[in-house]
This record gives C-alpha cells, structure tokens and sequence, in this order.
C-alpha cells in the first residue's frame, strides 16, 4: 500500500480501478479476459512481440547508420529485454493462469520491474526504468493497434491516473464511469481543478510523481476532500475510507437543510451567495443548492471538448437554459475567456502558439482580435436576456480603452438588432473581471465608467504574485491571504463603494470558507462560489456578525506576512463554525 497527499479539488471518496493513461494515452481496454481465449490472447501476445522486436531491430539499423554503433547498442538492450525469455514466461503466465488480458499483464509486468529499476535510485537505474516505460509503451501500441480510445469513450468505472488532465479532456469525462480522478501535476484554481468540481467527481491534483508506482487495474483511493491518495490500500484502510465516506455524509445532510435558509449574517446583513458555472446544466443544481443567482458563467466552456465554433443558436440555447432556472435573480454571463490553458487546438491552430500563454492574446484579447466571434456571443446573449436580469461580464480586462471598445461592440450588436427587429434586452449591465493588477491600480477610473466589478482572485493572485495557477511547486505563493492581495482587493472595494456600483468576488478565494469573513469584513456584500460549496459557505455567513467579520478583517489587514494571515483565518472559523470538517 502506498499513500500520498495532494491538493484537494473536488469533494467526495473514490474506490475503484485505477486507469493509467500514459503519455500517450493508451487506455487498458479490460482487466480480464474469458478462459476459453486464452490461447487466442497468447497467440496476440507473441505477435505483438514478434512486431515490437522488428520495430527495434528497424531503429538499431538506423541509429547505427546515422548515428553510428554506439546509439544502435541502445536499441540491442531494447531488443534484449523484449525478447528476454523470463520476462516473456512472466506475463504469459499471467495470461494464463489469472485470465489477465495481455494488456493488463503485460504493463503490470514491465511496471513492476520498472519500480524495482527506480528503487534503487540512482542516475543510471533511472534510465533503465525509462527504457522498460518506453518498451511497455511499444508493446502496448502493437497489442492496441489504431484502437486507443479516448476518454470520453470509457464504459467501465474507473479511477483516472495522469500527469495532467487538460481542460478540454476534463471537460469531457463522464461522470458514470470516471469514479475519480488524481494528477501529478496541477494547483487548486487551475481550470482543471474547477471543472472536476462542476463535474462532481471527487479529485486530487498536483501529487507530484506517482504515476511509476501504480498499474492499470490497481485499486486505487482518491479522497478529494482530504488529499488523500492510496495505491492498492489494505483492508484496515479499506475500513477506515468507509468511516470517512460516512462522516462525509453526515456533513453534507447538515448541509442540505442550508438550502432554504437565506444567506444573511447573524445580525441580518444581507449577503447575495451565487454560484459560479461551468455548464448550463450545472444552473439547477445551484438553484437546488439555494443560490441566489449566477455570479459567474464561464461561457468557453461552449468551445471545449468539441471541434467546431458554436454557432449563435448554440450560445443562445446554453444562455436560454441557464436563464430559465433563475427567471427574476441575476445572472452574470462572462464572455468568453478562452486562451491560456482553456483552448481547444482547432483554435490554437488558427492563431498560433503563444510563447506564454498566460499573458498571451487571452480573454477579452482575443474577443476583439475576432470579432465575429465576439459579436455572434453579444447577439446570443442578448436575445436569450428578454426579460432577465443579466449582466455582461468582460474577462482579464487589462486597460480602460478595451473596456470602451468592448461596450462599443456591444452597442453595435444592439443597433443590428434593432434594425433587424429581433428582440433583445437593451437593459443588460456591463461590467468587468478585476483580475489583472493593472485594473486594480486604475480602479476609480474603471468604477466611474463599469456597472459592476468582480474580483477574479484565481488570477488576480497569479499575476500579482508571479504563482502560475496550475503549478503545484508555486501553490504557496498563490494564496489569497497573501497582504498584497488583501491589499488589492481593499482597493477595489474602496473604489466600487465611491463610485456606488456593485462589487463581488468570484474567484475560488470566496469558496474557501475561511476566506469568507475576510471578505465581508472588508465590505464584500456578494460572492460567487462553486456550486458544491454553496451550502458551507451559507453555513459560515449564518455564524458571522459584520461586527466580528469587521474585526477579523481590521487583524487580517495589519499583518505583513501570508502565514500570519492564513493561521489567523484558520483558527477563527474553527471558533466560528467548530463542526467544519476538513
Ligand atoms: C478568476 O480568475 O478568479 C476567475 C474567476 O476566472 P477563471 O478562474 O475562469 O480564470
Ligand atoms: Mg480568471
């Protein structure tokens, strides 16, 4: 057994088998196969064999004639190994005295000696691991052929296993049979993280280097409450992941009656609690969580996980059903944020590789740098807002001139409208993310010309602090008690309040509960959080006063350092909500 900790993203105890996709994504069909093809699968196996060891032989001919004897030798110890007859005796063992498909037994074989290889630590050994990966890779491409299927095509329950997920490919897991999923890489605001949380599938990310010690097959854990992940746990831990599964149950029935409470403090102060999506869909399940409305609709999600651009009837059904599930509450659609990491690669091929992305021709960029695009989004939105209270949200807007051009745009597409007698809300407010510091510096002059603001912390904290969201070697500069953010978001307060427009913060700082009366005692009076964290973040407004929040954020602002802060919040919502279980 084998246990490690990750970052936490999306709640909920999984139990199943693991399915390691590999850098190239090669995916175990099955774990078993019948006894009466035994024989059949042998006969599979060997001429995969018999095709691995023509593939190298074919390498070692070329590296010796390009590069010369001493590269080729590389390729005998590949051959050597691939025709190795205990090697071969093992798996087929496997095959048939365990009815294991040849697959499954041959990457369990190559990865249990590719472990041992890495054990005994040192440069050399390391590479010779690398060369049983990289044999395991070859078998598994003759034995699969063409047939890799992709994640979306799953049937059986599984665990999800990898260095890395991309939005798109988290997008598109189905929920009924990816059980869970960890990754080595990736920090708690990444967009993968957020999207395993839309999808409520319980998930760990950035665990660092894991992938060596597990095997297609293996049963794995993925507590994403915890961090929790254990490769082929025994029966004593099998038990206790049954206890936390049930005290995790408890908590959420608690949390289940906060749906008809109305989010306001203690002393009655009002505090508008929205949730933030990814997917239409995902609208009712804040509505049945007892959201006040949406604060923020991640509108790229429309691009991801297909190959075509959305058409305005597209983007006009999402927006219509989204709409219909909170008719008088407001709902704030952003437009689209696609660049950096949420980028489909029929997209990134039509506009070329950043070199940075994350500071690349992202977000509202990359809407005026296409305007039809933009504009066929502005119609839909639009239409689909006859009637609703709907708010237009621009992303990462770093300047005051493309906040103009943006509001513009979107007066043209109003006056098209008109003249074509189609009709549309011409009430719609527009407003901006605040997520680049540049925005925060100039926030009176934003104030005095936006209808409201929303405080991106996800990447506000990632450009402030120069902490790539998505990197779990730098997930402790990117914290949102970091002084410098509090700093930033006070400004941003101070700036609405002058100015008399609404400020909310929508970025994961206001899912975490310890952040919440940090921010309300800073004047924060709307947060838009991830659905699933809508009934604990009511839980904790319901035990504040503005008075204690007032005096947790007086504290907050006059520490100099993060730790300082983060220990602070800690040990105040332990006293303000003592059951929150973490
Ligand atoms: C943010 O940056 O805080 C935010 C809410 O936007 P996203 O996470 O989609 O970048
Ligand atoms: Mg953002």
């Amino acid at each position: 057994m084998i246990t490690r900790n990750g970052i936490a993203v999306s709640p909920g105890v999984a139990v199943g088998d693991a399915l390691v996709m590999g850098s190239e994504d090669f995916r175990i069909p099955q774990r078993f196969i019948p006894r009466r093809i035994v024989d059949q699968e042998l006969e599979r196996l060997r001429q995969a064999l018999d095709g691995v060891s023509t593939e190298i032989l074919e390498n070692e001919r070329l590296a010796n004639e390009a590069l010369g004897q001493q590269y080729g030798a590389i390729f005998g110890a590949h051959l050597q190994m691939a025709q190795d007859p205990k090697l071969i005796s093992e798996v087929e063992l496997l095959i048939k005295d365990r009815c294991y498909s040849p697959e499954f037994a041959a990457s369990r074989t190559l990865r249990k000696y590719a472990r041992q290889f890495q054990a005994l630590g040192n440069a050399y050994f390391a590479e010779r691991a690398a060369d049983i990966y990289d044999l395991e890779k070859r078998i598994l491409r003759h034995l699969l052929g063409e047939q890799r299927e992709s994640l979306a095509e799953l049937t059986q329950p599984v665990i999800v296993l990898a260095h890395n997920l991309t939005p798109s490919e988290t997008a598109g897991l189905k929920k009924d049979v990816v059980l869970g999923f960890a990754t080595e890489v990736g920090g708690r605001t990444s967009h993968t993280a957020i999207l395993a949380a839309a999808l409520e599938i319980p998930a760990i990310v950035g665990l660092g280097p894991f992938l060596a010690d597990v095997s297609g097959g293996d049963t794995v854990v993925v507590d994403g409450t915890s961090g929790e992940f254990i490769i082929e746990p025994d029966d004593d831990t099998l038990w206790r992941i049954n206890e936390v599964r049930q005290k995790y149950k408890s908590v959420a029935a608690r949390r289940r009656q906060m749906r008809d409470l109305v989010s306001e403090t203690k002393d009655g102060a009002r505090i508008s609690l929205m949730g933030n999506i990814e997917f239409p869909q995902e609208a009712e399940q804040c509505e049945q969580k007892g959201a006040d409305g949406i604060g923020l609709y991640r509108t790229e999600f429309l691009y991801l996980g297909r190959d075509s651009i959305p058409t305005e009837e597209d983007h006009y059904n999402a927006y219509t059903e989204v709409i219909s599930a909170f008719k008088d509450q407001p709902i704030t659609i952003r437009t689209l944020d696609l660049g950096a990491d949420k980028i489909p690669g029929w997209i990134r091929r039509s506009y070329g590789d950043d070199s940075n992305p994350a500071l690349g021709l992202r977000s509202i960029r990359m809407s005026l740098h296409d305007m039809d695009m933009f504009k066929t989004q502005i119609r839909a939105v639009l239409r689909a807002s006859v009637g609703a209270k709907v708010g237009i949200m621009f992303p990462l807007v770093s300047s005051l001139l493309e906040f103009r051009q943006a509001r513009l745009i979107v007066r043209e597409v109003m006056e098209d409208l008109e003249e074509q007698k189609i009709p549309f809300n011409s009430e719609v407010s527009l407003g901006i993310m605040v997520e680049v510091p540049a925005t925060v510096l100039m926030a009176e002059e934003f104030a005095r010309e936006v209808d409201f603001f929303s405080i991106g912390t996800n990447d506000l904290i990632q450009y402030t602090l120069a902490a790539d969201r998505s990197d779990p070697q730098v997930a402790k500069w990117h914290n949102p008690a970091d002084p410098a953010i509090i700093r930033m978001i006070d400004m941003v307060v101070k700036a609405a309040k002058n100015h008399d427009i609404p400020v909310s913060v929508c970025g994961q700082m206001s899912s975490d509960p310890r952040c919440v009366p940090l921010l309300i005692g800073m004047g924060i009076r709307q947060i838009s959080v991830s659905p699933h964290a809508i009934p604990e973040i009511k839980e904790v407004i319901r035990n504040l006063t503005i008075k204690k929040a007032e005096s947790i954020a007086a504290y907050a602002k006059q520490q100099e350092l993060a730790r300082d802060v983060e220990s602070f919040l800690n040990r105040e919502l332990r006293k303000l909500v003592p059951e929150n279980v973490k």
